[in-house]
């Protein structure tokens, strides 16, 4: 009998990939049944749609078509939308992912009417206030029942701030999303011929952050640098819609990286998987790099995934070589998503 009801809130392209897997795992279990938010943070064809469609996800049940304007607009919105939601439903659980304005905005609408919240990506910390996703993270965090963490340091980060009590570590559902759609990927993506590459001779990158886009002189620095690092390879870069109007706003050069509009998940998975190098201010990119084992450079001062900078698969843009390589096993085998169901199944309020 399906009678523990998980309401997931949903609003960013990462979180749609990551429910993607859960949900999968939900609508196979025999006790689970899912309601699914968005709360419309990410809305078009190419930024939420084609992932709904491409995954299988059910259409969300509710959508609160909320985006724009300033973090406190957007999540006060948010906050009042979902609210509405839970009083309606009753949830048992309300399931959060990552560190977005939705993820903040449900976990906080949640425990003020004394719902248990379930963070997805529990623990991860950049240790940089001034970022807002490190903000959201740290106060998802310390009103969840259940945080679900992807490594142990994300434990050990929870347990420095004296959270101890319904701590796992779970592997990283990400992982799980990424061997579901490499399959498929290889067998139904045309984006490598569409685009005329090569496998294994070009560079794929991604910039997104607001601490990358916001200032024209930073996101000049960043492009040269992509341009700098590819040494020559053709770099292909999916523009997200904020570095889209940033680059247009300030007239950045984007020397011979080539843009495409932003891609669905399958083509994604294709272009990393055939990709020499990959360049990118994106969490989760940095770690589907080391699924498909490429090498990746991070554009930013400092990382949440702290293993890969360890392990060899990732550096950091400031620094000049990679650490040797070798195997991070906190990701898990690609069976996060039950471990998730299991830490639900498990828990006692
Ligand atoms: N992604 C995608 N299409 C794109 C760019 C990214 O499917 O054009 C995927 C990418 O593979 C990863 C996720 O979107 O799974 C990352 O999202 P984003 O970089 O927006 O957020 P972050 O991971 O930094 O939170």
């Amino acid at each position: 009998m399906k009678t523990t009801t998980i309401l997931t809130v949903v609003g960013a392209r990462p979180q749609f990939i990551k429910a993607a897997a859960v949900s999968r795992a939900i609508r196979a279990s025999a006790d689970f049944h899912e309601v699914m938010v968005h709360t419309g943070q990410h809305f078009d064809e190419m930024m939420s749609d084609v992932f709904f469609r491409e995954l299988e996800i059910g259409k969300p049940e509710v959508n609160l078509a909320i985006n724009g304007g300033s973090h406190g607009a957007m999540t006060g919105q948010m906050l009042e939308g979902i609210e509405r939601c839970l009083i309606d439903r009753r949830p048992s659980w309300v399931m959060v992912y990552g560190d977005t304005n939705s993820t903040l905005a449900g976990a906080l609408a949640a425990a003020k009417l004394h719902i248990p919240v379930v963070h997805v990506e529990a623990g991860l910390r950049s240790f940089n206030r001034r970022m807002p996703e490190e903000v959201n993270r740290v106060v998802t965090d310390h009103v969840s029942a259940l945080l679900l963490s992807p490594t142990m340091i994300g434990v050990r980060n929870l347990e420095s701030e004296g959270i101890t009590r319904g701590v796992h570590h779970v592997g990283d559902v990400m992982y799980d999303a990424m061997l579901h759609a490499q399959k498929s990927s290889r067998e139904s993506s045309t984006i490598l011929s569409e685009l005329g590459l090569a496998e294994g001779s070009y560079a794929i990158a991604t910039v997104h952050r607001a601490e990358n886009t916001d200032d024209p002189v930073r996101l000049q620095k960043v492009m040269s640098a992509i341009d700098e690092t590819a040494a020559g390879l053709p770099v292909v870069m999916p523009v997200h819609p904020r570095t889209r109007q940033a680059v247009e706003r300030h007239s950045t050069k984007l020397g011979s990286i080539r843009t495409i509009d932003p891609v669905g998940y399958i083509d994604m998975v294709r272009l990393l998987d055939g990709a020499t190098v990959v360049l990118t201010d994106s969490g989760g990119l940095q770690k589907e790099a080391y699924f498909a084992r490429r090498p990746c450079v991070t554009l930013r001062d400092e990382t949440e995934w702290t293993e890969t900078l360890e392990h060899g698969w990732n550096r950091l843009w400031t620094t000049p070589d990679w650490q040797p390589r070798s195997d991070i096993v906190d990701y898990g085998t690609g069976q996060a998503a039950e471990a998730v169901l299991d830490a639900i199944r498990q828990h006692r309020h």
